[in-house]
């Protein structure tokens, strides 16, 4: 019996209904090349194997990716990578049109859903399973109170979609909190250039550090208010006031 790592954020699907659930809602098929992160004892491994053509799987533990190289090693068609997703060069391994999967480890979701923005281009989808609290603020609409930096992030990335809650009795062990499963689509040519997206992230990232502060206070030295007011309206905008389409608007002016 394995035992469980808090640090690893370990919380096992062990609900048969759940697995089917995601699966019908993914919807693999024969011709799919699936990324799995945190596969741990294979809940969704096992069931996507079968159907798919090519599956990576990134897990940290060493034990658990000794475990998964043993159980599939008459299977030619995954590879068992043990590592640290955070710290792998993802592009050496996602190939174009690939699909992510995942139940996250809770406590490094937030730099897991960075990292993917970054391969974002090779993305075909991503079906993830995440706190609950954080898929709220994922899709979260401007002005409500979960809207923040993440959700302009991911907006302006990708379509989000969050699919269905999941009750923390179906893991073991059993979270503290509720779950969601979320799907993310990637957008395409959502930025000029590399300048233009670099920009983005830069002027999202300095509105945020402050959320109550008026977005020119925030932004000052960085960009000319007179270039974006058509933009903001009203000067005394603050950030989580404005949508990830004006984010997109105002980074062409920086
Ligand atoms: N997919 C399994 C399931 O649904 O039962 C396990 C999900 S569990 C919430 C998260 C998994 O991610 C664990 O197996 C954990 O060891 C792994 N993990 C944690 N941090 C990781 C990291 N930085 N890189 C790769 N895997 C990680």
């Amino acid at each position: 019996m394995h035992k469980h790592k808090k640090s690893l954020g370990q919380n096992f699907l062990v609900d048969k209904n759940i697995v089917n659930k995601i699966l019908n809602r993914v919807l693999p098929v024969t011709s799919d090349c699936f990324l799995e992160i945190g596969p741990g004892e294979g809940a969704l491994t096992f069931p996507l194997i079968d159907r798919i053509s090519k599956l990576i799987v990134i897990e940290k533990d060493q034990t658990l990716s000794h475990k998964l190289s043993e159980m599939f090693s008459k299977n030619n068609n995954i590879t068992v990578i043990n590592h640290d997703v955070l710290k792998i060069d993802l592009n050496k391994y996602v190939k174009n049109q690939i699909r992510v999967i995942g139940n996250l480890p809770y406590n490094i979701a937030t730099e897991i859903i960075f990292v993917l923005l970054d391969c974002k281009m090779k993305i075909y989808d991503i079906h993830v399973m995440l706190q609950k609290e954080m898929v709220d603020r994922i899709s979260a609409p401007p002005g409500s109170k979960q809207y923040g930096r993440i959700s302009v992030m991911v907006q302006a990335n990708y379509n989000v979609k969050k699919l269905f809650d999941v009750s923390p009795n179906v893991f073991e062990p059993k979270p503290k909190v509720w779950s969601s499963y979320m799907r993310l689509i990637p957008k395409k040519k959502v930025f000029i250039n590399n300048t233009h997206r670099e920009n983005f992230k830069k002027i999202v990232t300095l509105a945020f550090i402050s959320r109550r502060k008026m977005l020119k206070t925030s932004l000052k030295g960085n960009i000319s208010l007179d270039k974006i007011s058509h933009i903001i309206g009203d000067e005394k905008v603050r950030p989580e006031q404005l949508s990830h389409n004006q984010f997109i608007e105002i980074a062409k002016y920086v």
